[in-house]
């Protein structure tokens, strides 16, 4: 990948710690000086470094998305997504690194998962990429197995279900076991946290009333399933020791349940997801099942819960801010749960939506700080899975992954200039202000004004 040398110049560097006028020097694809054009060049800047105008802009270090599924093997169809579209949509978007999560549920043991993992992502992501890794149960060869990831590839963080069951769920007891070795290794525990035997009990009750479309998702799966969820795996983490991070906050009541533990367990993180701040279980009303491109879970709530999460967003209970991506069409996917809301795939995409939304309908509508989005969206995530300061911030020695936004100009999101390439996009019609003018990875622009301008396939693990 070539990193020659630029003078990005003139722009308004944002960090989670300060927003200030200065210039950057990058070149072997890290960020060798920021400051006065003077300063660059007592750091070193050859005279005739190439300048790339960030007048106006805000420079941000490139976005974090530590929850997307780039490859997602399903029981019944598989995600929209490979590395190869997720990547270059995250790129578009401003985001330079993604975290997935390696292991669906369906492989033999982690070995295999990761190689399946390996597979798919390398020479097919164009950004670079994280793994979490993927426990469903636990026995010797399951901790044989993950201690040699945690030591030999350098595995910071591990994602358990309580939900989905057969596949994914796991047991109190074996919840356990992975949080003790959790707290021994040092490793954050990643939790999607629904109570497992009541979501299928709420799903049939209302299918034998006869409540079937995709407005019914919401109250098969309520908030305080959500709760009940973030409580016992909170408990259990207080039980061991183990530092917890509750996936998808999507309610107050989840939020609430989780409160009540900061103090009792060590580091407590909590994360939500842009489409829980701006849209709401109306979507899922929509008519002739229209409603089922907005399923995902836990479901979309109400404006109350909205308004919950965006406080919690801005005061600094909420530590990140992802995306869950896991796109699906409409036609042939989507519509699988036509008569039956259960059978519905769950889950939409927005790996490239995530920050301009953020910029637009919480920066500039006054509800977060541009700081506080680098912080959410960038340096907590890097932070907290172990990356930082080589990702997440703007200073010397940090890779030059930048994403450069012009606040000029006005547009509208539409599937077709969106570029995932699925059927429908879940922000269709929501306006946007401003564009990137550049996003970079270690050095090298892979978008400039919405056309991609580097090979593909070009990220690395990190
Ligand atoms: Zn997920």
């Amino acid at each position: 990948m070539s990193s020659d040398a630029l003078w990005i110049r003139g722009g308004t560097v944002v960090t989670a710690e300060s927003e200030t006028p200065a210039d950057l020097w990058i070149a072997d694809g890290t960020i060798r000086a920021v400051g006065t054009p003077e300063a660059l060049s007592a750091a070193g800047m050859p005279p005739g470094t190439p300048p790339l105008d960030a007048a106006g802009c805000l420079v941000f270090p490139g976005f974090i998305d530590p929850h997307v599924h780039a490859h997602l093997p399903l029981p019944a169809t598989s995600a929209r997504s490979t590395y190869a579209n997720t990547s270059r949509a995250a790129l578009y978007g401003g985001t330079t690194t993604i975290m997935d999560f390696a292991g669906s549920g369906l492989e033999p043991d982690l070995p295999t998962a990761w190689s399946a993992w390996r597979t798919a992502a390398e020479g097919q992501s164009s950004c670079d990429w994280h793994w979490h890794v993927t426990v469903t149960h636990w026995n010797a060869r399951v901790r044989r197995h993950l201690e040699r990831l945690v030591r030999e590839e350098g595995v910071t963080s591990l994602k358990i279900y309580l939900a989905y069951k057969p596949t994914l769920a796991i047991s109190d007891e074996d919840l356990y076991q992975v949080l003790m070795f959790a707290n021994a290794f040092d490793l954050t525990v990643l939790c999607h946290c629904e109570n497992a035997a009541l979501v299928p009990a709420l799903q049939r009750r209302l299918l034998i009333a006869g409540k079937t479309g995709p407005e019914w998702h919401e109250p098969s799966r309520p908030p305080m399933v959500e709760a009940e969820g973030v409580t016992r795996f909170l408990t259990f983490a207080a039980a061991t020791g183990a530092r917890p991070y509750v996936v998808h906050v999507s309610s107050r009541e989840a939020l609430d349940a989780a409160e009540r533990f900061r103090g009792r367990v060590r580091d407590l993180r909590l994360e939500t997801m842009i489409h829980y701040l701006l849209l709401d279980s109306t979507c899922t009303a929509r008519p002739d099942f229209e409603g089922a491109k907005w399923v995902l879970s836990p479901p979309l709530r109400t404006p109350d819960d909205q308004a919950a999460l965006w406080a919690a967003l801005a005061d600094g209970r909420i530590d990140t801010l992802a995306t869950d991506h896991c796109p699906f069409d409409y036609e042939g996917q989507k519509t699988l749960g036509r008569g039956d809301f259960s059978k519905i795939p769950n889950g939409i995409g927005g790996v490239e939506e995530r920050i301009e939304l953020a910029l637009t309908h919480g920066v500039l509508a006054k509800k977060l700080t541009a700081r506080r989005l680098v912080e959410v969206a960038s340096a907590n995530p890097a932070k907290i899975f172990g990356l930082y300061p080589r990702k997440g911030t703007i200073a010397p020695g940090s890779d030059a992954d930048l994403a450069i936004w012009d606040p000029a100009g006005e547009r509208t999101i539409a599937n077709a200039t969106q570029h995932l390439g699925t059927d429908y996009n879940p922000y269709e019609g929501l306006p946007l202000r401003g564009h990137f003018r550049a996003v970079l990875l270690r050095g090298t622009p892979m978008v400039r004004d919405g056309r991609f301008t580097a090979p593909e396939g070009q990220g690395i693990r990190v």
